[in-house]
């Protein structure tokens, strides 16, 4: 099927960043076919749907790198509190994740990603294969880490047990089209030698990307000093497993020296500016990242950490903590961060060659962003209208490997009602609210 969006100003993101201010879009079954001026479009053209853009902003689908899409039920619990991990999550995810309640909450992030343009993501969770399941019932792009934590888990009984659970997941989605298992060991902290490096053999074995938090906590760079007189990326380079398929997320505290090394083995970096200012952490060194040549993109983290899963909050959250922590209002222009929310994403979790940019003979997973509602007038610059002006809800409509998943605002195969009461449900058959208000009032 042809379908052809009139009326549009495309943003290709290409490596010339080509735009077309009043341009077209030809999408053929999966793939774009071809893209240009209004001008250029043959008069003859034919196709079997065309959808008039209206002036909205079409660019390439947004790539969240980092996700833990099955914690929408902790989204705003105890956001303020220094212990919430240890008072709040360890223990309800304890007590309640289970197979149901990550299903369910992984469709309703989905579907919030859906909604607010993000085509793609990378997330890190328990219960992988239910995520993945809810990934592919959403039409969704994506990679999925089983979480391999050196304690038990919620969905494992043995303590490792996730690297058993990440050996029989990962060959279960080889050669699926848009959804690939991988595995993700929580930190180096938290696992053994033996395990980082499982992880790394595995990923090279099915020639997928993984993940891993790294240089996020302050006790996390203690415990390298103290113990090794390292930091945790000399550690991952002094036991092998730094390489181009690892996705390190946050990179918070980094050396001279640890760029260096991030650069010689082309690991990528997913950056959670909204979460790791939120906790107080700190602005990672993107600056420096890329002008060391090491590939970015940007992510949201989880629901519990940064509250959202769009990338519109986090491209603007980026603008304003780098330019303030570099002291420089002209560091990081408006179409950088654009790209860093699109092609870097895609670059950063290998997949560039199939989307990222609005070019020929790529999945078309694209979305528009309309320019009506009342925050996006006047535009001079598409770039600043997206990075300053916009937010998740001008997200107008949206298309994953050419079919289309949110029209006018809207999910076009699923209900956000229902998978909100199905979660809801979830949450209620396991108590989790319940249990959430008694650790509240504590
Ligand atoms: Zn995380």
């Amino acid at each position: 099927m042809k379908t052809l969006i009139k009326n549009a100003w495309v943003l290709t993101m290409n490596e010339q960043m080509e735009q077309f201010p009043n341009g077209y879009l030809m999408v053929d079954d999966e793939k774009i076919s071809e893209a240009g001026t209004m001008d250029s479009l043959p008069k003859a053209v034919s196709y079997d749907r065309c959808i008039d853009a209206k002036g909205a902003i079409l660019l390439p689908g947004m790539v969240n790198t980092h996700t833990h899409i099955g914690m929408i039920p902790f989204r705003s619990l105890g956001d303020d509190y220094p212990d919430r991990l240890r008072r709040f999550l360890f223990p309800l995810e304890n007590e309640c994740m289970n197979e149901q309640l990550a299903y369910t909450s992984g469709k309703y992030a989905i579907a919030e990603m859906q909604l607010a343009g993000v085509t793609t993501f990378f997330d890190m969770y328990y219960f992988e294969q239910q995520l993945a399941e809810a990934a592919d019932e959403m039409h969704s792009r994506a990679l999925l880490a089983e979480s391999v934590i050196d304690t038990v888990t919620v969905d494992v009984p043995d303590p490792m047990g996730g690297l058993q659970y990440a050996e029989e997941f990962l060959p279960k989605w080889q050669g699926h089209h848009r959804i690939q298992a991988s595995i993700g060991p929580h930190a180096p902290y938290s696992n053994t030698i033996e395990v980082l490096q499982k992880a790394d053999a595995l990923s090279k074995k099915y020639d997928v990307p993984w993940m891993m938090h790294v240089s996020e906590m302050d006790f996390e760079l203690e415990k390298y000093r103290k113990e090794r007189n390292q930091t945790p990326v000399e550690f991952l380079e002094e036991i092998g497993v730094l390489s181009s398929r690892l996705v390190a997320a946050h990179c918070i505290h980094l050396t001279d020296h640890d760029i260096e090394l991030l650069k010689k083995y082309d690991v990528k970096v997913a950056h959670c500016i909204g979460a790791n200012t939120k906790s107080a952490k700190g602005v990672a060194r993107v600056r420096d990242l890329i002008n060391a040549g090491v590939i970015v993109g940007l992510g949201t983290d989880g629901p519990s950490s940064g509250n959202t899963l769009d990338l519109f909050s986090q491209m603007r959250m980026f603008a304003n903590f780098h330019k303030t922590y570099l002291h420089d209002r002209s560091a990081f222009p408006a179409e950088q961060i654009v790209k860093l929310a699109t092609i870097g994403g895609a670059k950063a979790l290998g997949l560039e060659e199939q989307i990222g940019t609005i070019e020929a003979g790529k999945q078309a997973d694209f979305i528009l962003v309309e320019t009506d509602s009342v925050n996006m007038f006047p535009i001079y610059d598409p770039y600043s209208a997206l990075v300053y002006s916009a937010n998740a809800g001008n997200v107008r409509d949206v298309f994953i490997d050419g079919k289309q998943v949110v029209s006018g605002k809207k999910l076009a195969d699923a209900d956000l009602a229902q998978l909100r009461a199905e979660l809801s449900e979830a949450m209620e058959q396991c108590g989790f609210r319940r249990k959430a208000l008694q650790a509240l009032n504590k």
